[in-house]
């Protein structure tokens, strides 16, 4: 992944979705087989200088890009099991009994992303929500400046974390509702078919 110019350096730009020469500015063209290794990459070494460099700039452009790499990486495993979704598909039209492995399939065609999510630990999560809970109870008796700002630090804290811990939530629930959906096929099908329907729509 080499620029014409020579130089090894790729950054990637957000609003055309494109890798590019950070040295002459040029459009990269990489090959498909190669792009979630580039964009895993840049990941990797944008995160790292950016906070080395506390360069909040650079952070935010890496932070911004996640979602597109999310998105080329679930392409690319939508692709991968496309024949075989495709085959379920069919199975379910036709009344077909489904496999362990076409279950397998589903799991990883519909809920793949957040099945390894919901494995994460998010106890030390929770732990912070807690004591940041114990000091807003703190400072929230008196009402000077001092102890204002900091329930104004607090609260930006407890968002974040909640924003975690909402994420993780989303992730069971869905993971709830495909486990309930694919131990009663029968009852489900049709939906199950609708599903796969608009995941398989070009
Ligand atoms: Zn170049």
């Amino acid at each position: 992944m080499r620029c014409k110019c020579g130089n090894l350096e790729l950054g990637y730009d957000i609003e055309n979705k494109i890798f590019y020469c950070k040295n002459c500015k040029s459009k990269v063209d990489i090959l498909p087989e190669k792009l979630v290794n580039a964009a895993m990459y840049l990941v990797q070494k944008e995160t790292v200088n950016s906070i080395n460099n506390s360069n909040l700039n650079e952070l935010n452009k890496i932070r911004s890009s996640l979602d597109d790499f999310d998105t080329q990486i679930k392409e690319k495993v939508q692709h991968k099991l496309k024949n075989d979704a495709i085959e379920i598909l069919t199975k379910l039209k036709t009344n077909q009994e489904l496999h362990e492995i076409d279950r397998d399939v589903l799991r990883y065609f519909l809920v793949g992303d957040v099945e390894y999510y919901v494995k994460e630990d998010v106890s030390g999560v929770i732990r912070n929500i807690k004591k940041t809970l114990e000091s807003i109870k703190y400072y929230s008796k008196s009402e000077d400046v001092v102890a204002l700002s900091k329930l104004r630090a607090f609260l930006k804290d407890l968002k974040n974390n909640l924003g975690i811990i909402s994420t993780y939530l989303e992730a069971k629930e869905r993971i709830e509702i495909f486990e309930k959906n694919i131990n009663n096929i029968e009852a489900n099908r049709k939906m199950l078919i609708y599903v796969l329907e608009q995941k398989l729509k070009p």
